[in-house]
């Protein structure tokens, strides 16, 4: 006889939590798979993320013993779980099932009755935080009929609503979130706040375009480096949110709020547009993150000792896919692959000779910085 998991939750979004409870209960029961199931909005909860999206960030998680359940399953309230369980049954004939849950959904059930009317369910496993006194919520559930009940605990099992105030700190908590999973998090923006709407009035459309692919191309090269995903793509996404500024009107804020006094950064609206940038980011954006400001001040031209959050977000400025073609953008994207900081001092290079081929002035700001990332490459180089 088929053994079959069924965890029910919102998964909004999944996490290593609910993993593990999978994992545990698919070895402990010997439970052939288990089924993530994810709900659909219902008056007792409306997720942040759609059914679509967060189907999807569980589609990052599968494997053989641990599955997305493939219908989607309209609910009302009050009947969830015991429509759902109808479902399986119907779906899998002979099989025995476990519903899998943590203790908060265990308290809320009202109808035990009614889940054990239904043949296929063997027994309710329930998860619990270690520490954490579940022996009444357990004895309640068995004296409103639910006679099987196999209570497990866990050490760590960090909830969705822990994980989204990370996120909306910007820490990606690879703790609790597997990096698969972020980097879709980060690179759609999901769980932030909407910086594209926020743009709009302020960016042409074209720009805006751009922004939104800075930021996927720089999730992945930070996905790809082991870099901070969130604060990555919200630096790319407020990167050039002064760009579409008059040159004036970015030298009149400048010199009001005491931004800089470098005449060459001042004269040049290339390099201004980062400094001006990382204003508006924390007085409009309500960025205060150093690292954020930081990336979006030094995207243009780089500086010594950059941060592969300031790199990430400087590399994939010049290589995003809408980038209109140049002479080696293809050199840079090759090696944007293979590694992070030959690609930055490429796309550095590559700007210089362009610049200079039309008779432009270069900046000592970015000869500076190449001359530290080469200085730190041929160390490596050395070292090797
Ligand atoms: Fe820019
Ligand atoms: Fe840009």
């Amino acid at each position: 006889m088929e053994r079959i998991g069924l965890m029910l939750g919102y998964f909004d979004p999944i996490h290593l939590g609910h993993l593990a409870m999978a994992q545990d209960a698919q070895k402990v029961y010997r439970l052939d798979a288990v089924y993530l199931c994810p709900l659909p909005e219902s008056p007792e909860y409306a997720p942040v993320l759609n059914l679509k999206k967060r189907r999807k960030l569980i589609l990052k998680c599968v494997s053989d013993k641990i599955k997305l359940y493939p219908d989607i399953i309209p609910l009302s309230a009050d009947s969830l779980l015991i429509e759902v369980l109808s479902l399986v049954q119907k779906r899998h004939n002979d099989a025995a099932v476990f519903p899998i849950m943590g203790m908060d959904r265990l308290s809320r059930i009202t109808d035990f009755a009614g889940i054990y009317s239904i043949p296929a369910v063997k027994a309710l496993i329930v998860y619990s935080r270690i520490g954490y006194s579940s022996e009444k919520v357990v004895q309640l559930a068995q004296d409103s009929g639910a006679h099987s009940v196999f209570l497990r605990r866990l050490n760590a099992i960090p909830s969705s609503e822990r994980v989204r105030e990370q996120i909306s700190l910007f820490n990606d908590v690879p703790e609790w979130v597997p990096s698969r999973v972020m980097h879709t998090i980060a690179r759609k923006g999901y769980y932030l706040p909407n910086y594209k709407a926020m743009l709009r009035p302020t960016l042409s459309q074209s720009r805006l375009k751009h922004t939104v692919s800075v930021r996927k191309t720089a999730v992945d090269l930070a996905y790809r480096y082991n870099a901070p995903m969130l604060k990555t793509s919200v630096a790319a996404m407020l990167h050039d949110c002064a760009k579409c500024m008059t040159h004036c009107a970015m030298q009149k804020l400048a010199r009001e709020k005491f931004l800089t006094e470098d005449g060459e950064t001042l004269s040049s609206p290339a390099l201004l547009h980062g400094v001006v940038g990382a204003y508006i980011a924390k007085t409009t954006y309500g960025i205060r993150d150093k690292d954020i400001l930081n990336a979006i001040t030094y995207h243009t031209v780089g500086r010594p000792n950059m941060t592969d959050i300031e790199l990430c977000v400087l590399l994939a400025d010049s290589i995003e896919p809408l980038r209109p073609k140049y002479p080696g953008i293809e050199e840079i994207r090759t090696l944007a692959k293979c590694d992070l900081k030959s690609a930055a001092l490429a796309s550095l290079r590559t700007t210089k000779s362009y610049i200079l081929s039309i008779g432009g002035k270069y900046s000592m700001k970015a000869q500076d910085a190449m001359d530290d990332l080469l200085k730190k490459l041929t160390k490596i180089h050395q070292e090797v």
